[in-house]
């Protein structure tokens, strides 16, 4: 069970209720798709389930959560009006971030005695700084995915589809201890390869095509993410250009990050090389987001960003050069921030790979 300090201290409520598959899974490590977490101030913590879950849920006892089941013929706002009575709870943080409209005027009509605050944006920033374990969990999903990216070379020629290539690598994933995707894999060669986020598709793979994956594995529900630009066959002249440029874009990025660095001064460290270059209006995305349980996740690295890159905090650094008509080159590895430095968890190779 996470502490819960640092969320009280922000967000400055009596209690904070967690609906979200996602955030329950945070805040108390156990997967469930149904359930209600309440957290309390000293680290008291309430898990309302049903009979489903009742009896895994006990689990949580020995973190000290108090797990509650629903009896027939009640319904969990009866036992959040129970323990808010309980433990004189005046003020209740939602998830804003997390909840339809509906859920909300639900809870706010059910849980008359209590006031509702926003507290969304305070979960993502304490979700945003990672635990020891959190961070372990996030090293080893990244080192599958560089495992599968090696063996993935070995797969890519002339003749095969971008879908045959997304099979082989979610293979190799799983097959060196991935238990999921981070999020749908992109695989793109030739022209394809200026849509950033294109799908895999049946189209082959011909000689002198870029081939862009973007891939990443899931591990004890923690994400990892990389991108690589590989050829099949000598580029054209424009084609190693841009991959040069990239490079060149995303290793200034990588070599001047720091810890305490605005999010955007990272972005305009990759963003001048490519502007310097003339490709400015080819590089239509931010520099880098972080994850966790989300593929997407705060601090951001963008133009427009306003978050610190800080210690315990991961930012992925991918620039990105697209050209319709031509094709697209991008490159992303996985960066952790510590207080002593930054490391840069993908190990995979970024010397122009000619297949
Ligand atoms: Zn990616
Ligand atoms: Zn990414």
């Amino acid at each position: 069970m996470k502490n819960t300090d640092k969320l009280f201290e922000l967000s400055k409520v009596d209690a904070v209720l967690v609906i979200s598959e996602k955030n329950r899974m945070y805040f108390t490590g156990f997967a469930s798709t149904f359930g209600y977490l309440v957290l309390l101030h000293n680290n008291k913590n309430i898990f309302i389930t049903d009979p489903r879950y009742y009896e895994m849920a006990q689990s949580l006892s020995r973190d000290g959560v108090e797990v509650v089941q629903i009896a027939n013929g009640t319904s969990a706002t009866d036992a959040l009006n129970d323990i808010f009575r309980n433990y004189d709870v005046k003020s209740v943080g939602f998830e804003d971030t997390e909840l339809t409209v509906q859920d909300h005027s639900v809870l706010k009509h059910k849980l008359a005695g209590v006031k509702l605050v926003p507290v969304g944006d305070f979960i993502c920033t304490v979700r945003s700084y990672k635990t020891e374990t959190e961070i372990a969990y996030i090293r080893k999903a990244q080192s599958i995915t560089d495992i599968a990216f090696s063996e993935i070379l070995k797969v890519i020629r002339p003749g095969i589809t971008e879908r045959d290539v997304q099979v082989e690598l979610e293979y190799q994933m799983a097959r060196n201890g991935a238990e999921g995707l981070a999020f749908d894999t992109i695989i793109a060669s030739g022209i394809n390869s200026s849509k950033p986020h294109a799908h895999p598709t049946d189209k082959v793979i011909e000689l002198g095509d870029p081939v862009t994956m973007d891939f990443g594995a899931r591990y004890h529900g923690y994400c990892s993410d990389m991108t690589r630009t590989v050829f099949v066959g000598q580029p054209s002249g424009e084609l190693r250009k841009i991959y040069n440029v990239v490079l060149l874009a995303q290793t200034m990025g990588i070599n001047n990050a720091y810890c305490g660095m605005a999010g955007r001064e990272l972005d305009s460290y990759c963003r001048e090389v490519i502007k310097s270059n003339g490709y400015e209006q080819y590089f239509v995305h931010s520099t880098g987001h972080s994850l966790g349980i989300d593929i997407h996740e705060t601090p951001t690295a963008s133009m427009r960003s306003v978050d610190m890159l800080n210690a315990k905090q991961f930012i992925t650094c991918e620039p990105g050069i697209y050209i319709p008509g031509v094709g697209g080159v991008r490159i992303e590895d996985l960066l952790l921030i510590e207080e002593d430095g930054v490391t840069d968890l993908t190990t995979s190779d970024k010397t122009i790979i000619i297949l």
